[in-house]
């Protein structure tokens, strides 16, 4: 027999948004403790618009903290960026021990629109 999984989403708490959050929860108790913890939600958009890529806000930028021992795990002898041994996204991936210490990741990401559509020719007509 299969387990009922129980949907939540919630609208935007910022008003007029059209953005819906979706949660997946595989029992009620995770449900009810997530509906217990999360009454009002709001989405990137009015979380972070700072960080929303859009045509007024094309370019964004992230330089992680130097790659040092990590001092949650003090014995590790690896290297952490933040508190990372290794990053990725699209694209890259980083291990910190691979680079010296005190070396940070940039991570850049750039819209990058078409070129214009060039307006097609009107059609010779002949009458
Ligand atoms: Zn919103």
């Amino acid at each position: 027999m299969s387990k009922r999984v129980i949907f939540r989403r919630l609208a935007c708490a910022s008003k007029p948004c059209p953005e819906f959050g979706y949660w997946e929860f595989a029992n009620q108790r995770e449900y009810l403790d997530h509906a217990k913890r999360v009454r009002e939600w709001r989405c990137l958009r009015h979380d972070h618009p700072e960080k929303v890529l859009s045509l007024e806000n094309p370019r964004r930028e992230w330089i992680s903290e130097p790659a040092a021992r990590s001092e949650r795990f003090p014995d590790l002898p690896d290297l952490f960026f933040g508190s990372h041994g290794f990053l990725h996204g699209d694209g890259y991936y980083a291990y910190a021990k691979d680079f010296p210490a005190g070396t940070r990741i940039r991570v850049t990401a750039e819209v990058l629109l078409p070129n214009p559509t060039p307006t097609p020719e009107p059609k010779e007509t002949r009458s």
